[in-house]
């Protein structure tokens, strides 16, 4: 065996995303304690720099020790007691895992269920709201990553706050490549990842709380059920002025990566990075249009950086023959469908430093010959 050395791939998929050669830098950075004076100025300025991402205050924002999924958990675990209510709103693969959240809690999930590839449905939400007043949570997708679809979050917010409601939002495919703006709209819990638009390596999910939603968990008559992602166990290491304990070992290096990562978005400015993924959406839908292929969702209601494609009839039996010669040939990567949509469609992403000139350019001349 020798050292692991893969080739550079251009990956267009649904994450992870081709990552700035400044990031990858960062990361190897010799390595400090964790509880060293400079780790602990780096954490600070990384909450800080998560704020601006999420356009909030809330001073329980942090990046949660694991990917994605694990936000997930940590809202839901914190969040859901045995008993509770939740409504959960279903549109694609994730929305699917929220509800199997809810019920691993020991909640009751309430299910509103839109066809993939559409949004959720603002009419039936209010529908089931009213029909179920006891629903203390309503829980979303905003950018469904399995369908290309954007949801309504801020609508979605204002309905949950008219019935009393807590909100939870999964923005981890939304966050830096769509407008997410979690005080302006309302949203009391979000969760997000990595490797998708903000371009850092796996492993790490900011999560952000309001002050609503740090009440309802003070309000528990019961125990968190998992240690590790317990907020008031996780936050005397992440906050706390002075001294703060151990917790675990945050993954040091992931979080230089983070940090500088957070830096090239503060820097490039989030109304900017949400400009440059419409271009290069729209650069990437002419371009599909012109090799006769069409995308799955309705203008109003897609995500310019996971662009789901219509796979032709006449293409369908060799769909994932072709995904594996344009992997092969060209060193592009791009996503199959899922669930429901497997064979169905493609899913092209244009993620944070993936959503460029180049990646569309690739992207099409790949397509243009393997088709
Ligand atoms: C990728 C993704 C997740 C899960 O994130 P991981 O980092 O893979 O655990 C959750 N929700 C959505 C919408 C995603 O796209």
């Amino acid at each position: 065996m020798n050292s692991f050395n893969p080739n550079f791939k251009t990956l267009m998929g649904p994450g992870p995303s081709n990552i700035d050669p400044r990031v990858l830098g960062a990361m190897s950075r010799p390595i400090i304690g964790h509880l060293d004076p400079q780790f602990i100025e780096l954490m600070d300025e990384i909450k800080a720099l998560l704020r601006y991402a999420y356009q909030t205050e809330n001073a329980l924002t942090f990046p949660v020790s694991a990917p994605g999924s694990a936000g997930m958990e940590t809202c839901f675990a914190n969040l859901v007691e045995p008993g509770d209510e939740v409504l959960v709103c279903i549109n694609g693969v994730f929305g699917g895992r929220m509800k199997e959240n809810v019920i691993r809690c020991g909640g009751e999930a309430v299910i509103v269920e839109d066809a993939w590839g559409t949004p959720v449905s603002l009419d039936k939400v209010e529908e089931a709201l009213k029909a179920n007043p006891d629903v203390k949570i309503l829980a979303f997708v905003h950018a469904e990553t399995s369908t290309g679809v954007c949801s309504d979050a801020e609508a979605l917010a204002i309905l949950a706050h008219a019935h009393g409601c807590l909100t939870i939002m999964d923005c981890v495919t939304s966050l830096a490549g769509v407008p997410v703006m979690i005080d302006d709209w309302g949203i009391d819990a979000a969760y997000s990842g990595s490797q998708k638009c903000i371009s850092c390596p796996p492993g790490l999910s900011p999560v952000t709380f309001s002050e609503r939603a740090i009440e309802h968990i003070r309000k528990r008559n019961t125990p968190i059920q998992s240690w590790f992602l317990d907020l008031s166990l996780v936050m005397d290491y992440w906050s706390g002025d002075g001294a703060r304990s151990y917790h675990h070992t945050a993954p040091i290096n992931a979080m230089y990566a983070l940090h500088e990562s957070l830096l090239l978005l503060r820097e490039e400015g989030l109304e900017a990075a949400w400009a440059r993924h419409q271009t290069h959406h729209e650069a990437l839908k002419a371009g599909l249009e012109k090799l006769g292929l069409s995308l799955l969702v309705e203008p109003a209601h897609r995500l310019p950086q996971m662009n789901s494609v219509l796979i032709p009839d006449a293409l369908k039996p060799r769909e994932a023959e072709i995904r594996k010669t344009l992997l092969a040939e060209h060193n592009l990567e791009i996503g199959a469908g899922l669930g429901a949509l497997a064979g169905q469609i493609w899913r092209i992403g244009l993620m944070g430093f993936g959503a460029s000139e180049e990646n569309v350019r690739t992207c099409l001349n790949a397509l243009e010959e393997v088709l």
